[in-house]
């Protein structure tokens, strides 16, 4: 993804790769209230909600969303959350952006905690959640074509912001105006400055109704106007596709399973007024794989855009912002942001070095003497730094999400779920006691290879695989490591005189005994990756202190599965 070619006019940014200006220049802000403002007939239409959704094509500086946000923070409900999508395909670099918004002085606090936030050129959905979840910035960065069929939700008011319909065409299709509808409902409105009569007709084919009104300053005319609610026909989605559209917010959810997924998801709802019941088997919080003592947190890359590194990165970027968010309000927290290393272990990773350019804002090449250098330790050979990556106790991170989630949450340990009901529009949980706890309007199931013993769920085919990490006592030269290095297993920096080192892998095995093999699988590995640190150590199976077994949950192509259970019978 490349950033926006900027030129500078009088202050004012002008994009080279559209030959184009932002916004007007008889006034920013004044055309952003004007236009997108008034038009959706906002503020009024918000004033009585708890949750406004707008959607926008063009980030670009961002202004319209800091004017709506200014207006937003004034004049809306004190818990009511502004949901704000804009899709953007080349974004200001950060510099720039602060350049400009140092001269709207009026936004100073939401501009300086968006620049504080600010993923990058790194293409993806990003949620930025801001001034106290009062805001949530949906940073859908991609073509406008590829990411407002991700959107998956009805915005109440659109802001139509592409560059000029003829310098920009790709903004304003037929397509894209069809996914617009398909993002809306019955009262959705949209404005946009121009009046251009393509525009005009492919809103109206798409079930709009149009209205040219008078432009801002020199523009004769524009356009708005709201969904004819008997012309909402959705595009043809092929049904495993089409996500269902929550538009109202669940009072009561269940979540089972408490370790970081569960913690995770439980936590995120209790910050947006859903009570939420945890329930978990064991008598506590991160028992199982969440349990292990350090955890590394880097996203993966490769050298094609795809969805699944879309989604890593924008889940990296959103946990690194979360945790620096945390790390204020709980200083104990040991988000230890040193960086990660990986080695090029596989032809991906070496086929992905070689490609990678040095205006990359996640991942940066190290040749062999910047790999000792910023390792601390003799690694000798090229390798990938994330920089902002790190390492941390999930058991921690658990214990300060369920802290922080308050009392919205309640927690069940020694509880365990074994039977889901649906009765009347409602879950009911039953334990093999004969205990049930019921009324909720959904159930997150996030008991990792233990989601097969649930009816709903049990055909999904998540398979365990344990897993055993080693601790190995650090030695002179091993203690100088500053950072994880990754390679197919992974060296922690010594925690108390002692590594982590990991881990097996173990296909279908739900054992938590420690194996001596495994131990010396792990160690075989790090020899591998690392001669130099392993011959200094002369590690041998007896020297490992102890070390932890747990098992994972595997789906059959190794991604997350997320999202709604889908009705097996149906499909
Ligand atoms: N709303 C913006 C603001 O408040 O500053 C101004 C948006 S500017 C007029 C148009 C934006 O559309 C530019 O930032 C441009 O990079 C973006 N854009 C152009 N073509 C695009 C595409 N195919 N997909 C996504 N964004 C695109």
């Amino acid at each position: 993804m490349q950033h926006a070619r900027i030129l500078w006019r009088d202050q004012q940014p002008y994009s080279q790769d559209f030959n184009d200006i932002y916004y007007s220049t008889a006034g920013g802000p004044a055309e952003s209230e004007y236009v997108f403002l008034k038009h959706n007939h906002l503020p009024q239409r918000w004033q009585h909600a708890k949750r406004f959704i707008i959607g926008e094509t063009g980030f670009g500086t961002g202004l319209n969303f800091l004017v709506t946000v200014d207006h937003w923070l004034r004049t809306s409900r004190a818990d009511a959350c502004l949901v704000y999508f804009s899709v953007e395909n080349f974004p200001l670099c950060k510099t720039d952006l602060a350049r400009l918004w140092s001269t709207w002085p009026h936004y100073t606090t939401v501009a300086n905690e968006l620049l504080a936030n600010w993923p990058g050129a790194v293409p993806g959905m990003h949620h930025i959640c801001m001034q106290n979840n009062r805001v949530v910035l949906c940073l859908m960065l991609g073509d406008v074509s590829s990411m407002l069929p991700e959107m998956q939700s009805r915005a109440d008011a659109w802001y139509l912001d592409g560059f000029a319909p003829q310098r920009n065409p790709q903004m304003w299709t037929r397509q894209v105006m069809q996914a617009i509808a398909d993002n809306s409902h019955a009262q959705t409105s949209f404005s946009t400055y121009t009046s251009a009569s393509h525009v005009m007709h492919n809103l109206q084919a798409a079930g709009f109704a149009v209205n040219k009104v008078a432009g801002f300053a020199h523009k004769r005319n524009m356009l708005c106007g709201q969904m004819q609610s008997n012309q909402l026909a959705r595009a043809d989605v092929a049904p495993w596709f089409a996500l269902p559209k929550i538009t109202t917010l669940a009072d009561k959810v269940a979540v089972i399973g408490a370790g970081l997924a569960g913690v995770t998801t439980a936590w995120r709802l209790a910050q947006q007024g859903v009570a939420v019941d945890l329930f978990d088997s064991a008598g506590e919080y991160a028992q199982a794989a969440s349990g292990n003592p350090c955890g590394v947190l880097y996203p993966r890359v490769s050298t094609e855009f795809a969805a699944d590194t879309a989604f890593y990165s924008s889940a990296f970027f959103f946990t690194l912002r979360k945790l620096a968010a945390l790390q204020q309000t709980y200083p104990d927290l040991a988000w230890q942001q040193t960086g990660v290393i990986q080695l090029l272990t596989s032809a991906r990773l070496q086929k992905y070095y070689a490609q990678l350019t040095d205006d990359n804002d996640v991942v940066r090449r190290l040749t062999a003497d910047a790999a000792n250098c910023v390792s601390g330790i003799a690694l000798n050979q090229q390798a990938l730094f994330y920089s902002q990556a790190g390492w941390l106790s999930p058991r921690q991170l658990c214990a300060v999400l369920l802290h922080d989630a308050g009392q919205q949450l309640h927690q069940y340990f020694n509880t365990a779920i074994t039977r889901l009901e649906l009765c009347a529009g409602q879950w009911q949980l039953h334990t093999a006691a004969q205990q049930c706890y019921a009324g909720y309007a959904a159930v997150v199931v996030a008991t990792a290879e233990n989601i097969s013993q649930y009816a709903p769920t049990n055909w999904l085919g998540v398979q365990p695989a344990r897993g055993q990490i080693s601790y190995l006592a650090a030695t002179a030269e091993s203690g100088k490591l500053t950072c994880p290095v990754c390679y197919d297993g992974y060296i922690l920096p010594a925690l108390a005189h002692s590594h982590v080192v990991g881990a097996s892998f173990v296909p279908s095995s739900v054992s938590c005994e420690l194996e001596l093999a495994e131990h010396a699988q792990n160690i075989s590995g790090l020899r591998q990756a690392i001669p130099a640190l392993t011959e200094l150590a002369d590690y041998s199976v007896s020297s490992v202190a102890n070390g932890r077994a747990a098992v994972r949950a595997v789906t059959s192509d190794h991604l997350p599965l997320v999202g709604a259970v889908p009705d097996r019978d149906f499909y």
